[in-house]
């Protein structure tokens, strides 16, 4: 009897031990690092068959292994390490064993950070930024549109669906960027995305560190930053914290079960951000807004996990440091949990001074926006450490301002009364303005294609205060099309940028007269602004509109320069006396857009639906 017990729980036992034995390591994040962070520590995510049940090693001088966490799945290991201050870059061997033997290893490479890294400089009012969507600008290798086992395949005639840009397509175009007159280039999101659907927007990301090879490899990505730097450019990365995509790999062996925030069913978020800030929100308005999903195939992570927001805050540390990134844009920023955004925020800072971050809050007004701009003094305490938003209340002005004919004062003074709330920033001239972008209907489309009011709305975002972000194709009056509906119009292909396209827009002979017209008009402000320090960091000073005429000067102590806007369907003739407290020290101008002389200051005439800037001599 006791034999028999014996050997049926050897029999038993023997697939358990055999089982148990089975231990694979199959990666490690961030997969590599540098030394000289002023922060010494780094946390490793080991993920691999039975990985959690190893001890880990490793025999490398100045490095050291300070915490090793075991989490309720096996298949993680969360490995903390110190980096002390005289430690050497190199490659430290790190060995996981198993019942006294080594069952897998991997070798950690740790660069030296590039010489000045830390000082690095960052996008700003100086810089106009040009916003492409990668899959729709340029199709610069056909090779790369299928990729064998990615769920998604190219289809150009789905608006939907993959069209097959590429990293390839954006660098041989920079020259046109360049040429242009954008000076900082923010690309929606290239991390891969092995998604059945809506691939191509990269929004639902499912590894943190590669570029979806249907954009091309991680080495194209660098080759991308390198040329932009080459031109004095500057890089913007779009990130997105707050979900990941369902095909993400974790998603089918997470760490936790607080990786995610899980539900009985799926439940979609409310999109309401305005429950961070509404002191009168109910607990179950806040927590569908933060816990719910985006979407059924954007599963909500949970950065109150504190595995998770360390592993989120050194993705973004790994490609600053490389892909010498100049700024980050983050995706849905009031989203995640707003204290590890703010450690986010508060560590980039720390380790790049200089460095900017625009966040994507989506709320309508100045006062709501501004709660999330670092060092705001809100009421709760609050600290974003979120340097730049995105102005979206002065976009919903911009789409109103033009073509409201009813509103008292010919619905320009929409743009005066959102300035006249910048009281509300800590630093009004830090935020990111725009007209649209890959979210919102074309600016033209929202105008009747009307395209004095896309050039009234360029001259004032280029001349106003704030940082001012282009939408590719605007320039060439790239609209919807016929079908306006869904996301995918707002992104059409650009065109020329695919081979056998039927002409190429990229080049001045491909462009229709009134695409030439625009490019020429932007262009010219664009090339102008880039050396007028006065639209850069100048003061800003406005005169209620009146009679449909919006009047403000930009100045400094160098150099003072006059924006008149006329709303009115007809040329306006307008007497200047009422704006003496700059124009008395002036005599002439140069009309900035025509290159004319002005000699008469006393009356200045716009066309109707034009706009007048004026360099002031
Ligand atoms: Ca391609």
């Amino acid at each position: 009897m006791k034999i028999i017990k014996v050997l049926f729980l050897f029999l038993f036992h023997i697939p358990w031990l055999l089982y148990s034995q089975e231990i694979s390591l199959d990666r490690v994040e961030p997969p590599s690092w540098w030394t000289g962070f002023k922060h010494p520590e780094l946390q490793l995510m080991v993920h691999g068959k039975n990985i959690g049940t190893t001890t880990v090693a490793l025999n490398y001088p100045g490095l050291t292994v300070r915490k090793v966490h075991k989490v309720a799945n096996p298949n993680y290991l969360f490995v903390d390490l110190t980096l002390a201050p005289s430690m050497r870059p190199g490659k430290a061997s790190l060995r996981f064993s198993s019942g006294g033997k080594e069952v897998a290893s991997y070798t950690y490479e740790f660069r030296p950070r590039e010489k000045g890294s830390a000082q690095r400089p960052s996008f700003s009012s100086h810089d106009v930024i040009y916003l492409v969507t990668p899959d729709r600008f340029a199709n610069g290798d056909k090779t790369n549109d299928n990729i064998p086992g990615m769920a998604e395949s190219a289809n150009r005639s789905n608006k939907d669906g993959r069209h097959g840009g590429d990293l390839k397509g954006l660098t041989d175009h920079l020259d046109y960027i360049q040429d242009l007159g954008a000076t900082a280039l923010w690309v929606n999101p290239l991390l891969e995305n092995d998604q059945a659907r809506y691939s191509y927007h990269g929004y639902s990301t499912t590894d943190y560190y590669r570029i979806d090879p249907r954009f091309g490899s991680n080495a194209d990505y660098l080759k991308l930053s390198d040329e932009v730097h080459r031109r004095g450019m500057k890089l913007i990365m779009d990130m997105i914290f707050n979900h990941c995509g369902s095909g993400h790999w974790w998603m089918k062996d997470l760490p936790t079960p607080d990786w995610i925030n899980q539900w009985p069913t799926f439940t979609r978020t409310n999109y309401r951000a305005s429950t961070f800030t509404d002191p009168y929100a109910s607990q179950s308005d806040s927590n569908l807004f933060v816990r719910g999903w985006f979407d059924s195939t954007m599963p909500d992570l949970n950065q109150a996990n504190p595995f998770l927001s360390n592993y989120l805050i050194q993705n973004s540390i790994w490609w600053i440091e490389w892909a010498g990134l100049d700024g980050i844009r983050q995706d849905t920023h009031p989203y995640p949990f707003k204290e590890m955004m703010a450690a986010w925020g508060k560590r980039l800072l720390e380790e790049y001074p200089n460095f900017n971050i625009v966040g994507e809050c989506w709320l309508n007004y100045p006062a709501s926006v501004a709660y999330w701009q670092k060092d705001k003094c809100n009421k709760d305490g609050y600290n974003s450490w979120l340097p730049s938003v995105f102005d979206f209340p002065l976009y919903d002005a911009l789409n109103m301002a033009f073509r409201e004919k009813e509103a008292w004062n010919n619905g320009i003074i929409r743009l005066y009364d959102i300035l006249a709330q910048d009281f509300n920033y800590p630093d009004p001239n830090h935020i990111v303005t725009f007209a649209d972008n890959h979210d919102v209907n074309r600016y033209l489309d929202m105008q009747d294609y009307d395209v004095r009011h896309l050039k009234m709305a360029m001259a004032f975002l280029l001349t106003t205060r704030g940082i001012p972000q282009v939408y590719y194709g605007t320039e060439i009056l790239l609209t919807q099309g016929a079908d306006k509906e869904g996301d995918g119009n707002k992104r059409r292909d650009f065109p020329g940028g695919w081979p056998g396209d039927s002409r190429n827009a990229f080049t001045p002979e491909g462009r229709l007269p009134a695409e030439a017209d625009m490019f020429n008009y932007l262009r010219t402000l664009m090339h102008w602004r880039d050396a007028h320090e006065v639209i850069h960091t100048g003061k800003t000073r406005h005169f209620i509109p009146a009679d449909g005429v919006y009047v403000y000067f930009r100045y400094n102590e160098k150099e003072t320069v006059m924006v008149v806007l006329n709303n009115n369907e007809t040329e306006k003739s307008i007497p200047t006396a009422r704006y003496n407290e700059f124009l008395k020290k002036f005599t002439s101008g140069t009309d900035v857009i025509s290159g004319s002389v002005i000699n008469d200051l006393s009356t200045l005439t716009v066309p109707g639906k034009g706009v007048l800037v004026v360099e002031l001599k």
